[in-house]
């Protein structure tokens, strides 16, 4: 094994080890299908946004990892697209969510998006209707995005997991290991140059860390090239509204970096 993969290895175990997964059985390999089809062109982002906006002066990066993030460690897929991934995902049966879900929540938006919301996992709504962020929750987020001044097809919508878990639980650690390999794509192809993760589970998922959001939201992190900020998840506020604050706060940050200006009241 040469000294990259077994980096990429590495990464991979201690990931799985943070998520208490120590057994572990010989890879079954897949034939790679050859697929010919050409890539469509990127569509352009809105004029609006466009323009980059002074760069913050520092990005500070949390020292949560030792050695290549898990984003580092999962292969890149030579010639991906949004489409290749939810062919990939299929009527995917990895794990136990399958059972009860109704549709699986890809992600929405525009696939070459500068800002990217990840959240934790689809809803009841999302579950019924294959979308992200279409319940209450949801509807908040919106609300939030269009005073950004974006609409939420100027951006790209997605969780970390594509299938609901029943009631609404938090979804468990295998269950994340399974399914973020695609969130990782979903982001490598958009290559967005901010991601907003709502909530603790995107923001652990995509950090590789146990910390608490609370001792990192509002910061800016680096995210392999791109700019990351936690910020707490719409159905937190929807509980506490007075935390809408700083969202906003945060949400303004964002604004700065893609050179938006506030929705004029
Ligand atoms: N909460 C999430 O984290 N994602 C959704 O899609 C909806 C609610």
């Amino acid at each position: 094994m040469n000294q990259e993969t077994r980096e990429k290895l590495e990464a991979w175990l201690r990931y799985y080890d943070d998520l208490g997964l120590r057994s572990f059985y010989r890879q079954r390999t897949t034939a790679p299908t050859s697929r010919t089809e050409p890539e469509p062109p990127p569509a352009p982002a809105p004029a609006a946004w466009r323009s980059a906006g002074p760069p913050p002066a520092r990005i500070p990066t949390l020292p949560i990892v030792q050695g290549p993030s898990l984003f580092e460690a999962v292969e890149r897929v030579a010639g991906d697209t949004l489409e290749r991934i939810r062919e990939d995902i299929g009527e995917c049966t990895r794990c136990r969510l399958h059972r009860q879900r109704t549709n699986i929540v890809f992600g929405v938006g525009s696939p070459t998006a500068e800002l990217v919301f990840v959240g934790e996992g689809p809803g009841h709504d999302e579950d019924l209707q294959g979308i992200p962020f279409v319940g209450r929750a949801g509807k908040l987020l919106t609300q939030m995005i269009q005073a950004m001044g974006l609409r939420r097809e100027d951006v790209y919508i997605c969780n970390v997991i594509k299938c609901r878990p029943p009631e609404n639980r938090l979804p468990e650690k295998d269950e994340i290991a399974t399914c973020s390999p695609f969130l990782l794509r979903q982001i490598a192809v958009i290559a967005p140059k901010v991601i907003v993760c709502l909530g603790n589970v995107a923001a652990q998922t995509l950090l590789g860390t146990h910390k608490s959001i609370s001792q990192f939201r509002g910061q800016w992190l680096d995210f392999r090239g791109a700019r990351l900020l936690a910020t707490y998840h719409p159905a937190y506020l929807l509980r506490n509204p007075a935390a809408k604050g700083e969202v906003w706060n945060d949400l303004k940050k964002v604004m700065t970096v893609l050179g938006l200006k506030p929705k004029s009241p």
